[in-house]
């Protein structure tokens, strides 16, 4: 019997070791870990120049609190980060994890209102589906039912409006009509909720694990930001997945000219070698708020000198093997796969992604768009299917929480194609088996 509560049945097994693209457990099985663990390890497990930068820094030191010392590897790491950044975000926070980043940044937006006059602007517009983390404020921003409804007595609700699905609705993503369509939405919820309550719109720039490696049809990024401008509302983009080159570019905004006021991101960021998470803004958005007094804000493990060290020796390790362009091209490999995998397998309903986030979603009619019935839990079942076969992929419900799944392929930025062909294979044995097994499930 564990004593840990991760998970409600089911033990997993032992994690004994992993390196590159690949995890062993205790028994000696292999997998091929093709969600990068939560899509986290974008540079693959136990890099050596990674775990060196660590061991220096863990001799020199591991801790230091922030209002006692700054130290020189922090100060390396934001400078570093605001290099990558749209001009004139340079200004960071550092944090332990993609929720902090979220309740970091969403802070930051409210003190910079106080500290401008506009008190009056607490209200964050978001979507649905949407994931921003599990704290109580970033759930407030998260649209998906079945994490928020346990706690919506404790929790602020906030506005939401719905995430931009144009091969749900039949409507062409590429067509800028489609973009505006969906953008406009949010200037009709500002006026409804009227526009001097709201104080920012946070969005991922690609879904990650709610919609499932969505990306946005043409002309929405844009017609956002001009919409925040005209209301004075800040855009904030949770990069905690997208960001540290998953999707080919540093930033998943990066694929557009439409350029964020605070930037949240994690996961890839410490890249599985340390909890680590950033919050990047504008430099006169902090101004205001250290010239009003300073940021009632802070966790004690903010800054930690050891995840700063990893993180800084991870975006050395992106920018020298150059796996922004590696993920371009492997995605578009990988997205060609998938899209041969739903030529061959009448279940999957379509194929979506940008870099190397992508997934692929069930269908049990690709005409009219209609999910598979829940009880069948098609996605835990593909997962379980290719974990058999030393396959790792990631899986959610994809519409609000409660029906339709996807499953998201999102290996290290680092694979090549004779990973590609392995992850294929595996995932094409899945689907064979697990189409019989529905086909089975839906006569009887
Ligand atoms: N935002 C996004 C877009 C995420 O994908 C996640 C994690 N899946 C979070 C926030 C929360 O990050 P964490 O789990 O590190 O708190």
């Amino acid at each position: 019997m564990s004593n840990l509560f991760y998970q409600a049945h089911g033990r997993k097994p032992v994690l004994d070791q992993a390196r590159g693209v690949y995890m062993w457990d205790q028994e000696g099985k292999r997998y091929l870990d093709g969600s990068s663990g939560a899509m986290v390890c974008n540079i693959g497990h136990s890099n050596e120049n990674v775990l060196t930068s660590m061991r220096r820094q863990m001799e020199k030191s591991t801790f230091g609190y922030r209002l006692h010392f700054e130290t020189e590897v922090s100060e390396q790491l934001a400078a570093k980060l605001t290099d990558l950044m749209p001009d004139g975000l340079n200004k960071v926070f550092f944090v332990s994890g993609g929720s902090e980043a979220v309740e970091t940044g969403l802070k930051l937006a409210r003190q910079h209102a106080v500290s401008t006059g506009q008190s009056s602007r607490w209200k964050v517009i978001s979507r649905t589906p949407s994931y921003h983390g599990c704290s109580l404020g970033a759930l407030a921003v998260t649209g998906y039912r079945p994490l928020n409804e346990p706690f919506v007595p404790m929790m602020q609700e906030m506005p939401k409006i719905p995430a931009p699905r144009a091969y749900l609705d039949g409507l062409d993503a590429e067509d800028p009509d489609t973009g505006h369509f969906y953008a406009d939405m949010l200037e009709t919820k500002i006026q409804t909720e009227g526009p001097d309550s709201v104080l920012a719109f946070i969005v991922e720039p690609i879904g990650g694990a709610s919609t499932g490696a969505l990306v946005p049809p043409r002309g929405y990024m844009e017609r956002i930001r001009e919409i925040c401008d005209r209301y004075g509302i800040l855009l904030i983009m949770d990069e905690v997945m997208t960001g540290a080159g998953r999707t080919g570019k540093f930033l998943g905004s990066g694929h557009w000219t439409a350029q964020p006021d605070i930037v949240v991101m994690s996961k890839g960021l410490g890249a599985g070698y340390m909890p680590l998470g950033a919050v990047i803004a504008k430099q006169q958005l902090v101004e205001s708020v250290l010239d009003a007094g300073g940021f009632a804000h802070g966790f004690t493990y903010a800054g930690n000198p050891l995840a700063c060290a990893a993180g800084l020796a991870v975006i050395n390790e992106i920018e020298v093997q150059g796996l922004c362009d590696n993920t371009t091209v492997m995605g578009d490999r990988l997205l060609a796969r998938l899209s041969g995998l739903m030529q061959k397998h009448e279940l999957i309903g379509d194929v979506r992604g940008k870099g190397l986030l992508t997934a692929f979603e069930f269908m049990a009619d690709r005409e009219s768009k209609a999910p598979l019935p829940t009880h069948l839990n098609a996605h835990q079942r593909f997962v379980d299917l290719a974990y058999a076969r030393g396959l790792i992929v990631y899986s959610r419900r994809t519409r609000d929480g409660t029906e339709g799944d996807h499953i998201l392929v999102c290996p290290p930025l680092i694979i090549n194609d004779q990973h590609i062909d392995e992850i294929m294979d595996c995932m094409d044995a899945s689907m064979v088996q697990l189409s019989q097994d529905i086909h089975a499930d839906l006569k009887a």
